[in-house]
């Protein structure tokens, strides 16, 4: 069937494809992706043959367009390097302009490392919040984590290993208590999932250097947490 279909790949362990998503792959003339090597090397796993094109979030809309119009008339996937497209990785715009312009978006569910982290950490799954990458500089990652400071919902973050100390640092100062999980290298040899204070993680991590890609989760505020003070709230109360 034409149409455009959102293929989620494994995050590491290569026997997480789905059955659906092979045959789909396998029926597709043209697979967009982040990276064509990356796509290429678990096409040649998977022994499937297809066209590829590197279509990351720094693609004009000219390129985007000639694939919703190759998806107008038969199969064409998009993938991302590892996971779901889309999830913290690009592909909201190509499907937007998809739906936009009739054709038919089919999404073909699989691994995602922020799904698969939640299941496993035992911190509350009722409600989440996924919030993605923080920023990287200090006083911005701050801000953001202030922002989310009300949220009653299990906070679930991507984070690279070298960050991971300063921002599990940064969750301490801020929430001292909440209850913290670090789940890393999912699907993969050296799975592991560790949870506590971000005080006593950040004081693991500093010992043992974490290797790999991680989620982070912060459980939601207890009933007593103290609120953050926003000083920019303050300010503006103060000059109003
Ligand atoms: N679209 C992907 C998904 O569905 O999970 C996420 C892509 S994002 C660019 C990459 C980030 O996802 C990594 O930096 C890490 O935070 C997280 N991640 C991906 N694979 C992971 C794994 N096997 N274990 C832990 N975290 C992972």
């Amino acid at each position: 069937e034409p149409g455009l279909y959102i293929v989620a790949t494994p995050i590491g362990n290569l026997g997480d494809i789905t059955l659906r998503a092979i045959a789909v792959l396998q029926g597709c003339a043209l697979i967009a992706c982040e990276d064509t090597r990356v796509t290429g090397k678990l096409l040649k796993h998977l022994g499937i043959k297809a066209r590829l094109q590197r279509l990351d979030d720094h693609a004009s809309a000219d390129a985007r367009a000639r694939v919703i119009d190759e998806a107008r008339v038969s199969p064409v996937a998009l993938v991302s390097d590892a996971g779901t497209p889309l999830i913290s990785d690009p592909g909201y715009r190509l499907v937007r302009e998809a739906r936009a312009s009739g054709v038919t978006v089919t999404s073909i569910p699989g691994p995602c490392a922020a799904v698969s982290a939640l299941a496993m950490a035992g911190l509350p799954s009722d409600r989440f919040l996924f919030a993605g990458f923080l920023p990287v500089k200090d006083k911005a990652r701050r801000d953001t984590l202030e922002g989310l400071a009300g949220i009653a919902a299990t906070l679930v973050l991507y984070e690279t290993a070298p960050r991971l100390e300063r921002t599990l640092q940064a969750i301490a100062e801020l929430w001292p208590e909440r209850e913290v999980a670090v789940a890393r290298e999912l699907t993969k040899l050296h799975e592991e999932c560790r949870s506590g204070t971000a005080a006593s993680l950040a004081e693991h991590y500093a010992a043992h250097p974490p290797k790999g890609e991680i989620v982070l989760l912060v459980g939601p505020p207890g009933e007593d947490e103290a609120p953050v003070l926003d000083t920019d709230v303050l300010l503006r109360a103060a000059l109003a």
